[in-house]
């Protein structure tokens, strides 16, 4: 036996005990936004949401003791007054009949591994032992921590505290990481959450590969539809004819992986027929003798060849860009990671949009601000004796976060560094490709493995403490403080009392880190105390938000650059950087660079991924409300294949790697919308966690599927769309 075992949670190991028998059948589901509770006081609170990234504010409504609703707030630039699907369909997180309620334990029973519930006392106790003797056998900072979401706050500040900034997050490797590092490189400075487009005011938008629509960050999607209103062109750049293609003037149904190439001919048309911003380009950027000599050979007709996109069109497009100019956003995307040269097309990205003049222009990109909001003060974190840096900066020397991949590398072997792991609401099995071996070796070898979380997920089964975090909807959290065009801020507040044994992730934090003898990094006894202490500071008060919500605050800059205005940007040169000596000082083309890509081996499809409008991640798919809108993924399967194979829409097929991993069944959808060469599965179905009872089994896993990700060699991201499947007929 290993020494820790992937443990599937039973329905008799105390989990869900709590659950009102109101949210076990009696009470529909399905109409529980639409139908107002019987009898009881309606009281109101403010939340932030945290069905995603995206931290729209809003209020929740209950009826005595009972959810009602979720309501945006009409003040938030996030929301504009709206939720998504996934924002109001938040109640199902906390009426999830399968969420985590009772600290459990790793035992051995009868020689087999289980999990048994156990005090608070008890599991906190047991992990402040395990990291004292971590700490005092290896140093603090041999323990690492992976993270999602605002939540994280609390722990990232715990793991400070002891002495250890090995806290790295999927969300840069695995997701928006290239993107952030090709702007930078650019602009001195990244595109930020939410992402500071200026879409309403856009003439021309350009998506290359971004599912606005599909991936509902709600605010975008509503600027997104306004610029439709107002006429703008579209411009969409995917292998597969998505929303965002249904609703644009040009689709270009691209070869997967050939962006760069289109995007170098586009700057080829600009340069060439001289639709770029000339003033801009001569006032703010440097390298532009460069960039115009080394885009020559990249004409429309050698992108043909590569692309599949002919020549007129690729012109007409680029000349709609250049009329349209500054006006025109061509959109750096979110998550980025498909190729490995994820980097050099966010670079490219970048440059075009530089050469369209639209960065820090009305109807191109903002420049957002945020309000200056003091920290409630703590002594200095100890410096911890090595850092995350040792481990991924030695690999990408460019990268700004921990590398997860790298972090797990250092995790796992004879010399592994890291000895614990603290895990907070990320489901690593299922977020991280290709690595599935190392984590499992990393993990096992892990003196002491901490998951913290709402609900049940693959992780959890590798846990030696497992810690219920209560909802969003339970808790206090950081006050929401994201740049945006107007600075604002947003209170999420417990409108429920947490639910069986949970607790708020700010409490797990307070009580653990007295345990560790670190009580002066949390000199308040409640943290709504924090809150109220920095709001003070900006004139502002707990009490006031929780009537207001949200709050604006004037901006001291100005929204747009003005016309001819002298700026220097945060690059080496203070310029935008059109070639980059930072990326040529590391050994990388300073320019971007096209490779073609791998040839789809014969007999197989290129795996596309992407997401439904219900689901966020792998995170949602019990959520009971977003189940019944959405309860499994579908492959989409061309027409010429599907006859090939004598598939029909809605039969089950299973999609099989080149090194033999077989998916679970999925349905097909037999559409013309995805190029034959192609097949597009939305990610996050598929769990295998029995304890998930409404996920679990349904739907395909993609990520399984990824067993051959490209890392970016600039900051170590996972390219994860260079993977080939075939399909298995059920007889099969
Ligand atoms: Fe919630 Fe939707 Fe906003 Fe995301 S976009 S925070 S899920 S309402």
């Amino acid at each position: 036996m290993k020494r820790r075992d992937f443990i599937k949670l039973s329905l008799t190991a105390g989990f869900g005990a709590a659950v009102p028998p109101v949210f076990l059948g009696a009470y529909p589901f399905r109409d529980s936004l639409a139908v107002e509770p019987p009898g009881g006081k309606i009281s109101v609170s403010p939340t932030v949401c945290n069905m995603c990234f995206w931290k729209c504010s809003g209020f929740v409504h209950k009826k005595g003791e009972t959810l009602w609703k979720i309501i945006g707030n009409e003040d938030d630039l996030h929301c504009q007054g709206r939720l998504c699907t996934r924002g109001t369909g938040g109640i199902g997180a906390y009426t999830d009949p399968d969420r985590l309620t009772t600290p459990m334990m790793r035992v051995e029973v009868n020689g087999q591994q289980t999990f048994k519930p156990v005090s608070w006392d008890e599991a906190l106790s047991y992990i402040s032992e395990r990291l004292t003797v971590i700490k005092d056998k290896h140093g603090a900072d041999r323990v690492a921590m992976f993270t999602h979401g605002d939540g994280a706050a609390h722990f990232r500040h715990l793991l400070k505290a002891f002495g250890s900034d090995s806290d790295s997050h999927p969300s840069y490797a695995q997701c928006r990481g290239p993107r952030d590092m090709g702007f930078e490189l650019t602009f001195g400075e990244g595109v930020g959450s939410p992402d500071r487009t200026d879409m309403s005011n856009a003439r021309c938008i350009v998506l290359i590969g971004s599912h606005i629509g599909e991936n509902l960050h709600n605010a975008q999607v509503q600027t997104f539809t306004r610029a439709l209103e107002n006429g703008a062109t579209v411009i969409t750049v995917d292998p597969r004819f998505s929303v965002a293609a249904s609703k644009s003037q040009h689709w270009l149904p691209i070869k997967p992986g050939t962006d760069i190439a289109l995007l170098l001919a586009w700057m080829n048309v600009l340069i060439n027929e001289d639709l770029f911003d000339r003033d801009y380009v001569a006032q703010y950027t440097t390298g532009f003798d460069e960039l115009s000599s080394y885009i020559q050979p990249f004409t429309p007709e050698w992108a043909y060849t590569e692309t599949g996109i002919d020549p007129d069109t690729i012109r007409t497009t680029a000349r709609a860009m250049g009329q349209a100019s500054p006006a025109t956003v061509v959109h750096p995307g979110r998550h980025v990671t498909w190729y490995g040269d994820d980097t050099q097309r966010s670079r490219a990205i970048a440059i075009l949009n530089a050469l369209l003049g639209s960065w820090g222009r009305k109807g191109g990109f903002y420049q957002p601000e945020r309000v200056k909001l003091p920290k409630f003060p703590v002594p200095p974190y100890p410096k911890a004796k090595s850092s995350w840096r040792d481990f991924t900066q030695t690999k990408y020397p460019l990268a700004h976060h921990a590398v997860t991949n790298t972090i797990i590398d250092a995790s796992r072997g004879e010399d592994a560094h890291y000895k614990g792991w603290i895990v907070y609401g990320t489901n690593l099995p299922m977020t991280i490709p290709g690595i599935r071996g190392e984590l499992q070796e990393a993990i096992d070898q892990q003196e002491l493995v901490v998951v913290i979380d709402v609900q049940p997920a693959e992780i959890t089964g590798y846990a030696d403490i497992i810690l219920p975090e209560c909802t969003y909807l339970e808790r206090f959290d950081p006050i929401r403080n994201s740049p945006e065009r107007a600075p604002s801020l947003a209170l999420r507040a417990p409108a429920m009392e947490p639910l069986g044994d949970s607790k708020p992730g700010w409490w797990i934090a307070k009580q653990l880190g007295e345990r560790l003898g670190l009580s002066e990094y949390f000199p308040w006894n409640d943290y709504s105390e924090v809150l109220d202490w920095q709001l003070q500071q900006v004139g502002s008060s707990l009490e006031e938000m929780q009537e207001l919500g949200h709050k604006r605050f004037p901006r001291t800059t100005p929204l747009y650059f003005a016309k001819g205005e002298a700026r220097r940007f945060r690059t080496p040169s203070g310029k935008i950087e059109l070639s980059s000596p930072t990326l040529a000082s590391h050994g990388f083309d300073p320019m971007p660079a096209y490779t073609p890509p791998d040839p789809v081996p014969d007999g197989y499809l290129r795996l596309n991924y992407g997401r439904v409008a219900a689901h966020t991640f792998g995170r949602t798919q019990n959520n009971p409300l977003l189940y019944e809108l959405a309860p499994e993924n579908v492959v989409w399967i061309n027409p010429l294949i599907a006859s090939e194979k004598q598939i029909r829409s809605g039969d089950y097929v299973r999609l099989q790697n080149p090194d033999g991993i077989t998916s679970n069944r999925v349905r097909v959808r037999v559409t013309e919308r995805i190029r034959p060469d192609s097949v597009y599965l939305p990610h996050g179905f598929g769990h295998t966690d029995k304890r998930l009872s409404l996920a679990y089994g349904k739907g395909a896993d993609g990520s399984a599927l990824m067993t051959r990700p490209a890392i970016d060699p600039v900051m170590g991201g996972t390219g994860m769309r260079t993977n080939f499947v075939t399909i298995l007929t059920e007889e099969a």
